[in-house]
């Protein structure tokens, strides 16, 4: 891996909590990955919100600042991932044979055998807006009302962002009107707290039609607003402020520049490209849902990774060596010893008792080399170790059939990782002989 270029297993565009969450189980699960992120930091979406949230489980009261810094504090210490921000895509070639190749504005190039999209949503925009200034979208209002001066505030929407900010703006001493051309559609709550300060110059125009047009100005002359707002059913009117909380569509450039280069957007999955956070629009968009969906994702490439690994058309592996070159590998951890809580004997149930796991991996063919010698494009037999010692020591298990066959699932499911040969030996249960139960599965 050189600066200016980075072979990866998975390239995951977009760092908020999706994104992060996906590179993050993907290097749990061995994987390289680069992180791409379009703006100057990781969780830029959340990074500059001060706002004391109650939704994620764990996190009482948590402000969104707050979460977006130990997000990406956990994130640049992982190992495995590599991080670009201030990068955007801005050219995607795949193949059967070589995976996906990009390359970002600033001239990274990027292989990656896998992709995952979270590039998120973005605001809607209200083509009626003229002029030099641009009205504020849900995220810029949130982040800057608390210093804004005291003035004339218009925001068009009945949505949870219109209703919460319409309440907070009222509270904060400003003058508001809440325009929605429908029913008000927030949660329950925040309709509560606006229903509170409706008598503190706070006016709602209910299922309206929008204005048809709001024309901007440089600056405050003689005490006129900013904006120039007029509608047939109030006329010219003029406000200091404006925000357009529409709510969001899906950020989706890098997407479809993904969909370009294998044809259609259906095919997508076929090339190992998976979506993840609220861009899939799945769920609920919140912290919570895109964390998982990210989980999701990242499963889904290591899914697919698997399958391209014993598809001789799809085996886009991190190195295109011809075959002569490679070489049949195998893992083997051999004698490792340590105490597991296992078997039916009454002296069993209530202590742990020593056994050794000795482990074989079948890793298929492999690069004579490693390409660039680096940890991040091998099976780190480190993880292998711990990997054992976790299974087996995890919760107590009756049957050494039972732990044995439990630890060949686990193996299996490590990346590039064909078939497996486990061993589990009870050290102690006779005091003339050692017992010991062998289990292969797999390919070998
Ligand atoms: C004002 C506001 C307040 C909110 N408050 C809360 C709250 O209190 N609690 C809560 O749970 N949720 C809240 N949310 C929702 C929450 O922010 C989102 O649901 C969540 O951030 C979605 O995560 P994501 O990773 O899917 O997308 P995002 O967080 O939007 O992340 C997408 C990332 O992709 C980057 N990106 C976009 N295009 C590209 C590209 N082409 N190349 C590279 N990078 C790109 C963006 O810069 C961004 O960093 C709020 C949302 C808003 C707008």
């Amino acid at each position: 891996m050189t600066d200016g270029s980075w072979r990866v297993d998975a390239a995951v565009i977009g760092s908020g909590p999706a994104g992060c969450s996906a590179a993050l189980w993907l290097s749990e699960m061995g994987f390289s990955v680069a992180l791409v992120e379009r703006s100057n930091g990781l969780l830029a979406s959340l990074a500059d919100l001060p706002l004391a949230q109650n939704w994620v489980l764990g996190e009482p009261w948590a402000l969104t600042s707050d979460l977006a810094q130990r997000y990406a504090a956990h994130i640049q210490g992982q190992p495995g991932v590599h991080i670009a921000v201030n990068h955007a895509i801005v050219q995607a070639q795949w193949s059967m044979s070589a995976g996906w190749r990009l390359v970002s504005g600033t001239g990274r190039m990027i292989e990656a055998r896998a992709v995952v999209v979270a590039t998120g949503l973005q605001s809607r925009i209200f083509e009626a807006c003229s002029g030099p200034e641009t009205p504020f979208d849900a995220r810029e209002l949130t982040r800057r009302r608390a210093h804004l001066s005291a003035g004339r505030f218009l925001l068009l929407g009945g949505g949870d962002n219109a209703v919460e900010n319409a309440a907070y703006l009222t509270k904060a001493g400003h003058s508001v009107v809440l325009w929605s051309r429908g029913p008000l559609r927030a949660q329950r709550h925040l309709l509560d707290q606006l229903e509170r300060f409706s008598a503190q110059g706070l006016t709602l125009r209910i299922a309206q039609a929008m204005p048809d047009r709001l024309v901007s100005r440089t600056g405050k002359q003689n005490n006129v607003g900013v904006w120039q707002i007029h509608s047939t059913a109030h006329g010219a009117e003029s406000f200091d402020y404006v925000a357009v909380l529409f709510g969001d569509v899906p950020q989706e450039a890098a997407l479809q520049m993904f969909a370009k280069a294998t044809g259609s957007k259906e095919a997508l999955s076929d090339a190992g490209v998976f979506v993840a956070g609220d861009l899939g629009g799945r769920w609920h968009p919140c912290i919570s849902t895109a964390i998982a969906d990210g989980v999701e994702a990242a499963q889904k490439v290591r899914k697919w990774i698997g399958r391209a690994e014993t598809d001789p058309a799809r085996s886009n592996r991190l190195t295109d060596q011809p075959i002569a070159e490679k070489g049949l590998q195998n893992l083997t951890i051999s004698g490792l010893r340590f105490d597991a809580n296992l078997g039916i004997l009454e002296r069993e149930r209530g202590n742990p008792q020593p056994i050794q796991v000795d482990a074989e991996l079948n890793l298929g063919p492999q690069p004579l080399a490693p390409p660039d010698d680096d940890i991040r494009h091998v099976l780190d037999y480190r993880k292998v170790r711990q990997i054992i010692i976790d299974e087996c020591s995890a919760r107590h298990v009756n049957l050494l059939e039972s732990l044995v066959g439990k630890l060949c699932s686990r193996l299996l499911q490590l990346p590039g990782v064909q078939g497996v040969r486990v061993q589990i030996v009870k050290l102690e249960i006779f005091d003339d002989c050692e017992v010991a139960i062998r289990m292969e599965a797999g390919q070998w």
